[in-house]
């Protein structure tokens, strides 16, 4: 697999070409941001975790009937994706209230949330992803009805399958986001699993294992992360 140009730098990944028009090479780097993009740092060995991290998920959803763009490890760092087109929405469930739910809706974090939520926000750092609704993602063309109804049921499946995952390596997942897009018009989870984009709880101290360590100020960000992984098995290289 031959690595070709850059194609685009997001805030802690860079995709770039191959020679297959079908796939693309996802370079997981040690930037990390918070806040739109307003906190950075650079967190060692946060690129080679998250890498490693988000395969194990991803092969793990892939075998329970949730079809990724992910193929495979290249690398430590890299992994060999497909080329989608992307919705540009990102699709938030929560188990329990923290993060943004509780301060739009001025309620204590923690709370169980039963029925799990689910909420849409537009992929755009200078208008601090808003909330939107599916009228708008239709209004405006973002995806289609059957497309959001797709994203709904995957994005909850993905809920069934990793709340479990994660209680019985003694967590609880929180809230995560996802984000989906097309390949060969087809709906496919995209981007990647990770402690950066979902909320990670221990399940007796209710210690926070995800990001939120690092929008917090904890302290021990990549060694929660490593925590985690350890947790599910997942066997990093040192
Ligand atoms: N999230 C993310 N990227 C974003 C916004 C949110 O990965 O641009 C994740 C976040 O890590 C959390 C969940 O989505 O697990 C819900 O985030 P929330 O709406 O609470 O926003 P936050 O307070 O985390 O900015």
């Amino acid at each position: 697999m031959q690595k070709g140009e850059l194609l685009y730098k997001g805030k802690a990944k860079s995709v770039y070409k191959t020679d297959d028009p079908d796939q693309y090479i996802m370079l997981y780097r040690n930037d990390t941001s918070a806040f739109d993009g307003e906190k950075v740092a650079q967190l060692d060995r946060k690129g080679l975790v998250n890498n490693h991290f988000n395969a194990f998920i991803m092969d793990k959803l892939a075998a329970n009937g949730v079809a990724t763009h992910f193929v495979k490890l290249l690398s430590d760092t890299e992994s060999l994706v497909k080329r989608m087109e992307m919705i540009p929405v990102e699709c938030v469930v929560r188990n329990l209230s923290a993060g943004s739910i509780v301060r739009r809706l001025g309620v204590p974090e923690g709370l169980d949330l039963n029925p799990p939520t689910f909420e849409f926000f537009l992929k755009n750092d200078a208008l601090h992803d808003p909330m939107i609704n599916d009228f708008h993602i239709i209004s405006f063309k973002w995806a289609s009805a059957d497309e959001i109804q797709q994203m709904k049921t995957l994005t909850f499946k993905v809920n069934d399958i990793l709340k479990d995952l994660f209680a019985k390596a003694g967590m609880l997942l929180v809230d995560y986001k996802l984000e989906f897009g097309r390949y060969h018009g087809k709906v496919m989870l995209g981007d990647e699993f990770s402690p950066d984009g979902c909320r990670l709880w221990d399940a007796k101290t209710r210690e926070k294992l995800d990001k939120d360590r690092f929008r917090q100020n904890l302290g021990n960000v990549i060694e929660s992360y490593e925590v985690v992984a350890q947790r599910l098995g997942i066997a990093l290289p040192k």
